[in-house]
């Protein structure tokens, strides 16, 4: 579990900010952490806000919702700069579902923290290919603290930080589909893509014979 080295920035100093991230695959709890981080800074009074891409409907317009259905009210938006004038006024910012963004999420990262701000950003680290998401590369470059929580493999019961796509679907985003996906280890995840492009030829031979 990660406990913060610091929270609070003492009575009458200069607020410091910093950017922590936490990465994982899918059903590995990163929106579970990210809520216990800003719940607690929520206790202790801290000015917190949450945002999210305005892309991730899955649940609630308003609510960053895990899948164990604790929520925080959170606001969407379509691009990073619109985060900067609501979030100034902030002690804490929670990003979550942070690889849908563009890279300019990460300039708002550092503007923030820059300020004063501490940000708490979760995110995919890695696409259906095993392929790095979006910004979460370059966040995992310039925060202070990195967080990688694992799933457990369907397949073996190792830990699992892949998430693999059941459907046949070409597009880095599919949203609202988790039962698209499943976690699995790197053995099982190279075996289940093995599988996919095995039938995909096959499925091309079938149809080159009927032609
Ligand atoms: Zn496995």
């Amino acid at each position: 579990m990660f406990i913060e080295p610091r929270v609070g920035n003492g009575r009458g100093l200069p607020r410091r900010g910093w950017i922590e991230v936490i990465v994982g695959s899918m059903f590995s709890g990163k929106t579970e952490e990210l809520i216990r981080r800003l719940n607690r800074a929520k206790i202790a009074r801290q000015h917190v806000e949450i945002f999210k891409p305005g892309l991730d409907t899955r649940y609630h317009a308003e609510d960053v919702v895990s899948h164990n259905a604790n929520s925080i009210r959170s606001t969407p938006v379509t691009f990073p700069n619109e985060m900067l004038l609501p979030a100034s006024s902030c002690d804490v910012v929670g990003i979550d579902e942070a690889q849908f963004f563009d890279d300019s999420l990460v300039d708002v990262c550092n503007q923030l923290a820059d300020h004063g701000v501490r940000v708490i950003v979760a995110g995919l680290d890695m696409d259906y290919l095993g392929k790095p998401f979006g910004p979460m590369p370059a966040l995992l470059a310039v925060a202070e603290y990195v967080t990688k929580v694992h799933a457990v493999c369907v397949r073996c019961g190792d830990i699992a930080s892949y998430s693999f796509r059941k459907i046949a679907s070409a597009e880095q985003v599919l949203l609202g589909e988790t039962d698209s996906y499943e976690a699995r280890c790197r053995h099982c995840f190279l075996e289940g893509q093995h599988g996919k492009s095995e039938a995909q030829a096959a499925a091309a031979a079938v149809a080159h014979l009927k032609h």
